[in-house]
């Protein structure tokens, strides 16, 4: 069932060659999936792939399992949960504000609820979800499941987010680290389709990354790599405090709440729109100010470039949302502080996904579970 559906039309031949099984054993479990109505075939034409003499081979496709996939995704401030199909359409999507940082159990429910009234607006009842899979916005234990910094998240001490949520929605959910998320997200859908190698960055609240190395994420030895917002800046040794206990943080310098207490400091107003208009262009100051920012982030990328020689840096999050302000500005901090040819290998551009690349990476890990692992 793998080989069928990785290659997208086999033939018997085929798989008796690839598997090393006998002809008349893949015939037997061939039927047993066409019995199931997991694999469909495809009659050949006369001297296509496959075709030889003798019987006609057909090509056998997977069919599409009967079912939908469920993507949930906890901002600091938000919850959003998209219902796709198992080859990642979304059917039906709603984000609300909820006050995820101080409310866990509040936020859980939330998201239990707009799954429900999702589902039933479509038409379609539980039974029918084949997965679920949720972003966390904070770093969490791979072997736990727990969140390892409860500092981050006060309403989320003492839960665990998937037994939590698999309560909830009566089947087994899967967490991940929320920039683990967007990185996939954006790998499957977005700006880093066709990249092995490259750095997500969340870019909002707080500063989160994901690394993808040789095509795969990687977590680290408990699931807690890419806490970039914790690396020190090295001219803020008197720095301020961090939630994290320590000083000079990047994530107490850079985040989209910093950048909008900046612009009213200068007069602006900072609404929601703010970083979509700084991606406009419509204002100079506004520009520099999120240019500025992403100088700051940049000078960390840079020593990050020199270590891991990536192919791209993909900035997500509400100040990725900013556009080529940001851009310019971690560009501008790669060229001069990161090895010349490391520099000259990255290309830094925003998520294509914008603020959705969290909710999308979901439903893409969602449909890899419902296809892939059932
Ligand atoms: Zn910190």
């Amino acid at each position: 069932m793998d080989i069928i559906r990785r290659e997208s039309g086999v033939t018997r031949a085929d798989l008796s060659l690839m598997t090393g099984l006998s002809r008349s054993a893949i015939a037997e479990a061939v039927q047993d999936l066409l019995n199931d109505h997991l694999v469909a075939e495809d009659v050949l034409e006369p001297g296509g792939k496959g075709a030889g003499r003798g019987r006609p081979s057909a090509l056998l496709v997977a069919t599409p399992p009967r079912g939908v996939v469920v993507g949930v995704d906890f901002g600091h401030d938000h919850v959003g949960v998209a219902v796709a199909d198992t080859e990642g359409t979304v059917l039906a999507e709603q984000t609300s504000a909820v006050n995820v940082d101080g409310q866990g159990r509040a936020a859980l429910d939330a998201a239990a609820g707009m799954a429900s009234r999702l589902l039933s607006q479509l038409g379609l009842g539980r039974d029918q979800v084949l997965s679920v899979a949720a972003g966390i916005p904070a770093p969490l234990d791979v072997q736990s499941n727990r969140i390892r910094a409860v500092s981050i998240m006060p309403g989320w001490t003492r839960l665990n987010p998937a037994d939590e949520l698999s309560g909830l929605f009566g089947r087994r959910v899967i967490t991940f680290n929320d920039a683990e998320l967007g990185a996939q997200g954006e790998m499957r859908f977005g700006a880093a389709r066709g990249l092995r190698d490259f750095v997500y960055i969340k870019a909002s609240e707080g500063i989160g990354a994901s690394l993808v190395l040789n095509g795969s994420v990687y977590r680290g030895s408990l699931g807690l790599s890419g806490e970039i917002g914790h690396t020190r800046l090295s001219d803020q040794s008197q720095g301020l405090w961090c939630r994290c206990g320590n000083r000079g943080c990047l994530e107490t310098v850079v985040s989209s709440v910093l950048v909008a207490e900046r612009m009213r400091e200068v007069g602006l107003v900072a609404a929601d729109e703010i970083f979509p208009l700084a991606a406009a262009g419509a204002d100079p100051v506004t520009s520099a100010i999120v240019t500025e920012a992403g100088r700051t982030l940049g000078r960390v990328l840079a020593d990050l470039c020199n270590w891991l020689n990536p192919a791209g840096v993909v900035l997500g999050g509400a100040l990725g949302s900013a556009g080529q302000p940001f851009v310019d500005g971690v560009r501008e901090s790669i060229n001069r502080y990161a090895h010349p040819s490391a520099a000259e290998a990255v290309e830094v551009k925003t998520a294509q996904l914008g603020l959705r690349s969290e909710l999308l990476g979901a439903v893409a890990v969602a449909c890899h579970e419902a296809l892939y692992v059932g």
